[in-house]
């Protein structure tokens, strides 16, 4: 089956300094993958560069088929994108935004009417449809940028940041919001910094530092190769973390220490193998 987005050998220089450095990946149809790394990593650029934003200096990306390059209608018909900025018009009602959006894209009546009503129902927007955006909370807000990312039907989602600045239940809203719209067959491509939103939606997970791609895989398999089971132990002020191929090895090890004080054994997680490799914690 062909890829769902394709990046072969990407490199995007800005002022003489590379920002995406030889970038390969492949996100496959159906796929929820999640793109961590620390600020700066270079995670925007590449999602800029996927949805025709901002051109590579150098490479190849193919999205749904199409030549980000060569076919940009193409690749723009097949996405739905959601940045970090807020890009709803706050002086539009919410039925209004969706109108104008779905007009850009040409999508006829009764169709349009229909689509609109469908997303706006997704999201549970519908009350509000008569509402101005800017009486909006910042989780509707999100929603709403969402449902309008979707109207045009495309194939593959991409939310930078999705929710960012939300309160936890808000934002778990968003997260059955997203997992049910990839059970509908969607691909969707995320980034993010919280390692729980990952752990609860993605299925692979990349995570980016200096521009280049550091790690590759599912949840579990990064697990296996960094280490499953983790020793902590308090150094005055801070924690030191040792990996274990399992949690059992990490029982051992802790157990023919001759102080135990201030150690600790668990199964390591998600954020522990992030900071691991990019060594510093998220900011
Ligand atoms: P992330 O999304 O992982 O935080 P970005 O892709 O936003 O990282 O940024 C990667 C690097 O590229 C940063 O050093 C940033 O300052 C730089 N950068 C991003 N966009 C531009 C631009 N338009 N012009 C110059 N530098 C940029």
């Amino acid at each position: 089956m062909p890829a769902a987005v394709c990046l072969q050998n990407v490199h995007k220089v800005y002022n003489n300094v590379s920002v995406v450095d030889d970038l390969s990946l492949r996100i496959e149809p159906g796929e929820i993958f999640g793109l961590l790394g620390p600020n700066g990593a270079g995670k925007s650029t590449t999602i800029r560069m996927v949805t025709t934003l901002t051109k590579p200096t150098q490479g190849d990306i193919v999205v749904a088929g199409y030549d980000v390059l060569r076919q940009p209608f193409g690749v723009k018909k097949q996405i739905g994108v959601v940045l970090q900025q807020t890009s709803v018009d706050l002086d539009l009602t919410v039925w209004e935004n969706m109108e104008f959006h779905a007009r850009m894209h040409h999508i006829p009546n009764p169709r349009r009417q229909q689509e609109i009503n469908r997303w706006l129902e997704y999201v549970e927007l519908t009350e509000r449809r008569n509402d101005l955006v800017k009486t909006l909370s910042g989780g509707m807000k999100r929603r709403l940028q969402i449902a309008r990312a979707l109207l045009h039907q495309p194939q593959i989602l991409f939310l930078d940041e999705p929710t960012v600045g939300l309160d936890p239940q808000t934002r778990r809203r968003l997260w059955e919001i997203i997992k049910g719209l990839n059970q509908q067959g969607m691909t969707i491509l995320l980034t993010t910094h919280y390692m729980e939103e990952v752990e609860y939606l993605c299925d692979r997970i990349g995570i980016m530092d200096s521009g280049k791609l550091i790690e590759l895989g599912t949840l579990e398999e990064l697990r296996q190769r960094r280490g499953a089971g983790l020793v902590m132990k308090q150094e005055s002020e801070r924690w030191d973390y040792k990996f274990f191929p399992t949690l059992e090895d990490a029982r051992l090890y802790l157990e023919h220490q001759p102080d135990k004080t201030g150690m600790m054994v668990r199964p390591s997680n998600l954020e522990d193998i992030f900071v691991e490799l990019t060594g510093r914690n998220l900011d």
